[in-house]
């Protein structure tokens, strides 16, 4: 495939149509164009463009079709969640720059068209063969896939990306597994390889982190250490982080501390026939087009997190634009079991604030995280906003080029169409790590700052690896366990991988000591798997 240097035909693929979140999707594109076409060139340049072949992608975002698209498509101007469409936008944008031959469909009429069986005789339907190398979709989309194909699905879920916001755990993606251990739920159950899932953000590395692009500080200004971004000229302003009023609901002390010390503002959905319940202090300015949205954001010191909505692209915009994003702890962590939200998500994953990305991988000084309901606590870190001088910052993951790259990589390197073992990344990537009891393989690398890396288990499910680590088995047994390859201390046993689809770098249990594939490198990918 040769790096595009326009998004025009994208733009044809967009046209033509009536939809809100359609509109949203190109005017996203339009808005970042220069930059992807800059992000190509440079790629160009450095030659890591090179080794791939052009693709015929299919994108089908599910939640845009059939009744859950009716649903969305009228939430999209009254504060529903955007952070899809942006998503959407971006791959969209990424795999036109990367040269592919890309169909954008969110017609599940149209769908039938290009994937469905031909009628045959005698009313007997034929499969046509897929002509699609790829298709993104959802997990709305998988359903309407699998409508559309019949029994072709199977034969061909392996050319299949899910965009899977929250993260699919190994343990709820196999059927027979889920059902039987108690991982059975509304989302999962697809028998998809983890890594066919892709994220928004890093959650687990059992799936592809897809990611988005975020605003990047363009003008770089010369300091002592060289050239950094520029530091912008802000405003004494709060922005307040909800499109709808719920999201504000009991929230009113935290936000009047707030209000103390700096002049807020939201940018919430407000229908005319409700009366709102935001305080009076508080400068509204409804709903706004996200290019409006980010010059506000532009002037703010600060974007202030409510608790809700979890993990979305904001805060990572507003860290971009300069401002501190604020945002609530959760004491205890909000998990599927313990939250609505979360409720019937495939992951066991343990929400420790709004926006765990941030709080993780971004942190202080550009990320607070507070106990919202400890009025001290949220005065200092008030406090500690206005006196400390924040630069606008985007981890390179998020940036167009960030993008590409990985995209890129993923394109040329994930095949889960082969039978056999992944070869990629090089087992030279490898550093195999014996965790403590009862933690998963995600912390136990990210505790050495290295990364857990789903596609080097093969490596370490054999004997010989227990051998090398120094553990001595008093017994070797091969089961379906999503926590395999792992040792129990207590009757010394070794425990082998059975189902190379429950290799699962999220899995934990307090009486074993799991086997980990780490790998160094960044948070998106190691450095040899560019
Ligand atoms: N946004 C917008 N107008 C607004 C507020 C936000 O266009 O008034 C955009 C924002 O730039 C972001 C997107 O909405 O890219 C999604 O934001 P959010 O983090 O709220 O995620 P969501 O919950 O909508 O998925």
């Amino acid at each position: 495939a040769r790096i595009r240097d326009s998004l025009s035909s994208l733009y044809k693929s967009l046209t033509n149509s009536s939809s809100l979140a359609i509109k949203f999707i190109r005017s996203r594109v339009e808005r970042m164009s220069d930059r992807w076409i800059k992000a190509g060139r440079s790629m160009k340049q450095n030659g890591s463009d090179a080794d791939s072949t052009e693709m015929k992608v299919l994108l089908y975002p599910g939640a845009l079709a059939g009744k859950a698209g009716q649903h969305f498509e009228a939430m999209v101007e009254r504060g529903g969640p955007l952070g899809e469409l942006v998503q959407w936008a971006d791959l969209s944008a990424c795999l036109t720059i990367l040269g592919h031959n890309l169909t954008f469909s969110s017609s599940q009429h149209q769908l039938h068209g290009l994937i469905g069986a031909a009628p045959g005789h005698g009313g007997c339907p034929i499969q046509r063969p897929l002509t699609f190398d790829l298709i993104y979709t959802d997990y709305h989309g998988l359903a309407h896939l699998h409508g559309a194909m019949g029994p072709a699905f199977n034969h061909y879920k392996c050319r299949f990306r899910i965009l899977d916001s929250f993260g699919t755990e190994p343990a709820f993606n196999l059927a027979s597994y889920a059902q039987s251990r108690g991982y059975k739920t509304l989302w999962g159950s697809w028998g998809l390889q983890p890594l066919q899932y892709m994220n928004m953000f890093p959650h687990t590395p059992d799936n592809s982190f897809l990611g988005f692009v975020s605003e990047e500080a363009l003008r770089m200004e010369p300091t002592k250490d060289g050239l950094e971004p520029e530091t912008y000229r802000k405003e004494r302003i709060a922005v307040v982080y909800g499109k709808q009023d719920y999201m504000w609901q009991g929230k009113s002390e935290y936000v009047q501390i707030i209000s103390e010390e700096l002049e807020t503002h939201g940018t919430v959905y407000q229908s005319s026939r409700q009366s709102s319940i935001l305080p009076s202090f508080v400068k509204n300015h409804g709903l706004l087009t996200q290019e409006q949205f980010l010059k506000l954001l532009h002037r703010a010191k600060v974007f202030v997190g409510l608790g809700f909505p979890y993990e979305g692209p904001a805060p990572i915009e507003a860290i971009a634009l300069g401002c501190v994003f604020l945002q609530p702890r959760f004491d205890p962590p909000h998990t599927s079991d313990s939250n609505n939200f979360y409720k019937g998500k495939p992951t066991t994953r343990k929400i420790s604030s709004q926006h765990p990305y941030a709080e993780q991988f971004i942190g202080e000084p550009y990320v607070l995280t507070v106990d919202t309901t400890n009025r001290t606590a949220v005065r200092e870190a008030v406090k500690s906003i206005l006196t400390t001088e924040v630069k606008p910052f985007t981890p390179r993951e998020f940036t167009c080029v960030g993008m590409l790259e990985r995209v890129h990589s993923y394109i040329t390197h994930q095949n889960f169409c082969s039978k056999s073992v992944p070869t990629w990344p090089l087992e030279s990537a490898l550093m195999v790590h014996l965790g403590p009891l009862g933690e998963s393989c995600v912390s136990v690398c990210q505790r050495s700052s290295l990364w857990c890396e789903p596609a080097l288990f093969h490596h370490l499910n054999t004997p010989a690896a227990f051998t090398r680590l120094g553990l001595s088995c008093s017994r070797m047994v091969q089961e379906v366990n999503h926590l395999f390859p792992s040792y129990n201390p207590w009757g010394r046993l070794c425990g082998l991988q059975q189902e190379t689809l429950l290799f699962s770098c999220a899995g934990s249990d307090p009486s074993d000591r799991r086997l980990c594939p780490c790998s160094a490198g960044q948070v998106a990918l190691c450095p040899q798997c560019i």
